[in-house]
């Protein structure tokens, strides 16, 4: 599934889900999107909402102790 931010030609914002970018561009051209507040069929792709779940941003990253583990090599990301 996939959510795009949509616009109608009067500026109306919102969204939908889609199962693929295809199926965008297939319900539109069968007219089937409409703005759900003025009900206008020319609806276009907006700016794609930013979904990125930010939770693990801020996750520090396992380090080696000051005085070294011994057997890192940094290999694997240690
Ligand atoms: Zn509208």
């Amino acid at each position: 599934m996939i959510r795009y931010s949509l616009q109608c030609a009067d500026g109306h914002g919102f969204e939908e889900w889609f199962s693929n970018s295809a199926d965008f561009d297939a319900q539109k051209a069968a007219g089937t999107l409409t703005c759900p507040e003025c009900g206008g069929k020319n609806v276009d792709k907006g700016i794609m909402a930013p979904s990125v779940a930010k939770a693990s941003a801020s996750a520090p990253a396992p380090a080696c102790p000051p005085q070294g583990c011994g057997g890192c090599a940094f290999a694997g990301g240690h």
